[in-house]
């Protein structure tokens, strides 16, 4: 880490000195890893939140369950819990070994919340939470609902006729705010999603589609979240979402790490000082690969890596630790464009919360091309049959690192046995609501890049 910078104001001449930076200023792939961490436990508390809040944020989905359950019949067969299946892809690590010419040992798992029930992407974690707890706030203050209840109340003209004196707004590359759009809609809320240059017309669609105030800009994330927040600021009902600092949104995202345990134990993978466990999230804001991530190291501690992806456009979050200045630097200040495919990916700016705070937590980060993304969505097409946006891949190049980076290793001092019993899940956020001519454009463009 550049010591003489942290903390300071932000030096542009002394960064371009810096060999990480310059290999980012040309959009070339980088993996890098902090050379040392602080002891987990430190680690854990310097986040200021616990394994309590992530159960509270557990039993509080779980209230909501029943409603769910009947108001999006996808979920009944979960009975109402937004969760996600985790598959093995052998076809696919077998393909991966083949082109990169290296044995890929263990086991290779895709974490499929690109088919998330609702909204398809992780932000039916998140997003979906953080609507339910704000919903759940408002109607036991006006004493509509107790703990105890049924939630199916929920679903009532009463309840619709309340929240429609109540909105919610938000920021988004276009994920955030179909997951928020389509859950306050449904509740009752009058809601506002302003949308970034890069988010898709048919997310705009479906929003509008369902009564929601699509704002659109023509400029990046950072300032639809700006423009957005203030918006909400003049309305004294109006509740914004803030993907840049929400602890709430993180929380609901940290319940996925401590629900992976039992997916792994019902699949005899264990997870253990020998059975090294292997994440690879692909990193935007940070929001959601960071609570993710929050809730695999509650669950696993030492024995899961946590490494974070992405596009060489938009390094934001590997900027910002990498300086230690987290959201004081932009991608735009070391001259990168933050135009890349990868649209739920695309942010110039780390969430402050979450850079600082997870720090000690993130093993390692790396950068991938968006041919990359578009090559591993056609092979995984190929191999497996499933199908993601071009986001959702960024974990896979995540694998070669871990296994060809001796120096990585050394680090953490694996030896052969450990790295043959690792279990790496490539954790794929997003594809599944993905119109089918839509997905027919990213695979044509995979095909023209591998041909
Ligand atoms: C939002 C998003 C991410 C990253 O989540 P952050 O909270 O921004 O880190 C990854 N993939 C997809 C498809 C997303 O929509």
């Amino acid at each position: 880490m550049l010591k003489s910078i942290k903390m300071t104001a932000l030096n542009l001449d002394q960064l371009q000195q810096d060999p990480l930076i310059q290999t980012l200023q040309q959009y070339q792939p980088v993996f890098w890893f902090p050379p040392e961490n602080v002891p987990l436990k430190q680690a854990l508390q310097n986040v200021g939140l616990t394994r309590a809040d992530i159960e509270d944020a557990e039993a509080r989905l779980k209230r909501f369950a029943p409603f769910i359950a009947q108001v999006f019949p996808e979920t009944q067969k979960q009975q109402g819990i937004i969760e996600s299946d985790l598959v093995r892809i052998a076809q696919m690590q077998q393909l991966l070994s083949e082109q990169w010419k290296i044995p890929l040992q263990g086991q290779w798992w895709l974490k499929q919340d690109s088919h998330l029930p609702i909204s398809g992407s992780i932000k039916a974690r998140g997003g979906i939470y953080e609507v339910l707890a704000h919903a759940e706030k408002l109607a036991l203050a006006a004493g509509l609902i107790s703990l105890e209840d049924d939630y199916r109340k929920f679903d009532s003209d009463e309840f619709s006729a309340f929240f429609h004196n109540y909105q919610i707004a938000v920021g988004s590359t276009g994920n955030l705010g179909l997951s928020i759009g389509i859950m306050s809609a449904k509740l009752g809320f009058r809601v506002s999603v302003h949308m970034s240059a890069d988010a898709r017309q048919w997310k705009k669609d479906k929003l509008r589609s369902l009564g929601v105030n699509v704002v659109e800009y023509a400029s990046d994330y950072g300032v639809a979240v700006e423009q957005g927040r203030k918006a909400a600021e003049a309305d004294p009902n109006c509740f914004f979402i803030d993907d840049e600092n929400s602890k709430t949104l993180f929380l609901g995202y940290a319940v996925a790490g401590l629900r992976l345990k039992q997916q792994l134990f019902e699949r005899h993978q264990v997870v253990d000082a020998a059975h090294p466990l292997f994440v690879y999230l692909p990193c935007g804001v940070g929001g959601g690969s960071g609570g993710v991530s929050f809730g695999l190291k509650q669950a696993f501690g030492e024995h899961v890596h946590c490494i974070f992806a992405e596009p060489t456009h938009s390094p934001c979050m590997l900027l910002g630790v990498y300086t230690g200045l987290h959201d004081r630097i932009s991608v735009n200040d070391i001259g990168l464009d933050n135009q890349t495919a990868a649209d739920g990916l695309a942010v110039g700016r780390a969430s402050g919360f979450v850079g600082r705070v997870m720090q000690g937590l993130i093993d390692g980060y790396y950068t991938l091309s968006d041919q990359s993304l578009y090559a591993f969505i056609g092979q995984l097409n190929q191999s497996e049959q499933i199908q993601l946006e071009p986001s959702a891949a960024a974990g896979f190049m995540g694998g070669y690192h871990t296994t060809a980076q001796t120096s990585y290793q050394q680090l953490h001092q694996f030896t052969p046995s450990q790295l043959a019993n690792a279990t790496h899940i490539i954790w794929a956020t997003g594809g599944g609501m993905v119109p089918p001519e839509e997905m027919q454009r990213y695979l044509l463009q995979s095909q023209r890049l591998l041909t």
